[in-house]
């Protein structure tokens, strides 16, 4: 028994076997941590190089971009390389019927022609901290978790306050492993970002929804902006004066290309991951969160596909809200499949099965003895609050209307007193804004009919429907059939879907206006939804989420004790990570074998002008046959596009730089592998790969498609 278990141990837990590769390394503990393992596995440069707070080093070329996005410097005027659908809502923002940028790429031939984009920042990291012993300090001796939340809420401020006192850096502070341990990021924040160049979508989007989530890529996946900054460098808000940012550290390219099994890694800020689950959890994703919400999401896109296949003017409305849903529907299918391909559940369990032998056989483990069964419970009492949690925020909650709807309920609680008071003008603006942005993007024959088809789905999927007041007053004298009527006239009887409307109530907001938008049957329907979600599913979900978070702050608190071989990195949370690995390819299946780099050739095999995820236009079908690939080509002629590697990456890793050994750019990463996308929720080498543009296809698509030479002689190529 004890030597079957030491085999399984062995094997399982062989660190080299089955963590190499795995792992999003916080940057400050690279050198502890991973510098000699990154520099067996090839690495070229020290630690030092790639995060130091005492000389510029690779991380001052690393940029979070937006919200959700990484971006790279690759010149000394502030030139930003990152996705093309990083920067798709800006393209969509900027396009019209008239200056299609979208279907035909921009390309600004001077800095005058650059876009400037209100809303967008670009921010780089200054430095991190280790600030757990602060943050954490005698908070053992609290057994409430609001309270717990709250120490920590207030020992952040503090910190970060401290932190940013007499600068003009922003800075927070954030869990790392589960709440055991925190880190401060001091950041510096640009806000004018300008758009320089984007492909168009043919070339950007090549592929579209059928390729996304897949290998073999064929898509030139980036766009150019520029960071302005006042004329001391620092950040500044847009204006004409503004002058392009110099940036400390300068990306070099690397322009001689990569080989399969070269070193690489990819230094971004992913967005979210969840590695350490336990298999309850998997098991609830994959049976019932990951169906409900990719059967809402696929109602939603069929609607909207149909209006926008039909008119280009609804399309450039739709084309950013419909990438971001259909992302992440592809992504949930894909990430069930490969859970179940790599057996996640069952891995998780022995895994858990392991620990707790581990635990039984040492005194002094022996207080974790109870965490697995503890978490086990949580998750039974789960199973019927998570799919109402879900079909309500991927369900009502995401109808357009209604989330406009709830952004007005402070100013339906402005009393006839406080109408023109200071706080009123600043609310009345601040809706103002959300209303302007809401209505240039907004179709509601779109919204009606999705309203209709998440209204009933809701309706036929919930086990609520015992509950007292479960029909709405909306649906009354309507027969369950005639709920298209019925959603007809909702929208009919209220003023909230009309531009002209909402704007004669926010200019001239009275006390009657505000009566009219209190007896508003959607503002109605919105109250009633929002107080039956609180009462019924969010403060139960609440309360037994109150449990789990000590426990799973416990688990990963006590897998780093036990299971000493393994080396743990935080989960992703939008902090600066570096993963590395190297260039491969895969073998999803019996007898298929992906190779690990695609090029030019398969453009033009794929390309096929009936179907438009696959059509190009004339001219770069020109190019392509002409083979005009300067020396931009491989050796044997080629025009490198993608290629894929066993980097840890995730959505937020999506625009980041990836590198070589001597720490040179060879590419953007943009996507993983169809069998790769359960990765978020458990790594497995054998079936994860990052998807990265080749840096050479990105310099020819500038140089010789677009003819925007004057930008690679920004860039500083290197050999
Ligand atoms: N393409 C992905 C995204 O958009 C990036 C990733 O998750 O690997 O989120």
């Amino acid at each position: 028994m004890k030597f079957i278990y030491l085999i399984i141990s062995t094997f399982l837990f062989n660190p080299v076997y089955l963590f190499a590769d795995e792992g999003m390394w916080l940057p400050l503990l690279l050198k502890q941590l991973n510098e000699k393992k990154m520099q067996s596995a090839g690495l070229k440069i020290s630690a030092e190089d790639i995060y130091s707070v005492n000389r510029s080093s690779l991380k001052d070329a690393v940029a979070l971009f937006g919200r959700g996005c990484t971006g790279e410097i690759i010149s000394n005027e502030g030139l930003l390389l990152t996705n093309h659908h990083c920067g798709f809502s800006q393209i969509q923002d900027h396009s019209t019927l008239e200056n299609d940028y979208l279907k035909n790429g921009f390309w600004a031939k001077t800095k005058e022609n650059e876009m400037t984009n209100p809303g967008l920042s670009v921010s780089f990291l200054i430095r991190m901290e280790d600030v757990t012993e602060a943050i954490t300090q005698d908070l053992y001796k609290l057994t409430d978790e609001n309270a717990r939340e709250n120490i920590v809420a207030q020992r952040s401020l503090e910190i970060v306050k401290k932190a940013i006192a007499g600068t003009h850096y922003e800075a927070s502070v954030k869990p790392m492993y589960n709440g055991n341990e925190y880190y401060l990021f001091v950041m510096e924040v640009f806000k004018d970002v300008r758009l320089v160049g984007a492909p168009p979508s043919s070339i950007g989007k090549f592929g579209k929804d059928e390729d996304n989530w897949s290998w073999p890529r064929h898509t030139g996946d980036f766009s150019l902006f520029r960071i302005y900054a006042g004329k001391d460098n620092k950040p500044a808000e847009y204006s004409k004066d503004n002058i392009p940012f110099t940036p400390r550290y300068v990306m070099p390219i690397c322009t001689t290309g990569v080989n399969e099994n070269d070193f690489t890694m990819v230094y971004g800020f992913p967005g979210r991951t969840n590695e350490y689950l336990t298999s309850y959890a998997v098991e609830q994703l994959i049976t019932i969160s990951n169906p409900i919400k990719v059967d809402l999401r696929g109602k939603r896109l069929e609607v909207m596909n149909r209006f926008m296949e039909a008119d280009r003017e609804i399309f450039l409305k739709y084309a950013d809200k419909y990438s971001s849903i259909s992302n992440y529907h592809k992504k949930w299918k894909g990430e069930t499949k490969g859970l179940l391909k790599a057996n996640a559940i069952d891995k998780k369990r022995s895994f858990e099965r392991l620990f707790e032998n581990r635990v039984n056989a040492d005194e002094q483990y022996i207080r974790y003895l109870d965490l697995i069964p503890e978490i086990k419970k949580q998750y039974d009492a789960l199973e019927i609050i998570q799919p109402e949690l879900d079909l309500f925020n991927e369900g009502l909650f995401v109808i357009e209307l209604f989330k406009f709807t709830n952004s007005f309920a402070t100013i339906a609680n402005v009393t006839s007193e406080e109408i023109s008071s200071d706080k009123t003008k600043e609310l009345i603006k601040n809706l103002q804004s959300i209303s302007k942005s809401f209505f240039k993007d907004y179709y509601a024959p779109i919204d009606r009919e999705i309203a209709t088809d998440l209204i009933n789905t809701y309706y036929k999927k919930t086990n609520l429907s015992a509950s007292p007041d479960f029909i709405p007053s909306f649906r009354k004298g309507f027969a369950a059939e005639d709920l298209k009527l019925a959603v007809d006239q909702l929208f009919e009887q209220s003023f909230l879907d009309e531009e002209s409307e909402v704007s004669k109530f926010l200019n001239d907001l009275t006390v009657s206006g505000i009566a009219r938008l209190k007896n508003d049957p959607v503002f109605q329907l919105v109250n009633f939804y929002n107080n039956f979600y609180k009462e019924n599913i969010l403060n139960k979900y609440n309360e037994i989420n109150k449990k789990l978070i000590p426990l799973n702050r416990s688990f990963v608190k006590a897998q780093r004790e036990v299971i000493t071989e393994k080396q743990f990195y935080p989960d992703a949370n939008s902090t600066l990570r570096i993963a590395y690995g190297k260039i491969e390819g895969y073998t999803p299946n019996d007898a298929v074998t992906y190779e690990w780099n695609t090029t030019g050739e398969g453009i033009l095999q794929k390309n096929n002008t009936e179907h438009s995820d696959y059509a190009i236009e004339p001219r770069m079908k020109m190019l392509l046959e002409n083979k005009d690939f300067g020396n931009y080509a491989e050796k044997n002629g080629a025009l490198p596009i993608c290629f894929a590697a066993s980097n840890h990456t995730t959505g937020g890793n999506s625009g980041s730089p990836v590198l070589n050994a001597k720490g040179h750019l060879i590419g953007t990463n943009f996507d993983r592998n169809w069998e790769g996308t359960m990765s978020d929720i458990y790594y497995d080498i054998n079936q994860v790969r990052n998807i990265v543009l080749d840096v050479r296809y990105t310099l020819w698509v500038i140089d010789k498609y677009a003819e925007a030479g004057h930008l690679i002689k920004e860039m500083q190529l290197v050999k």
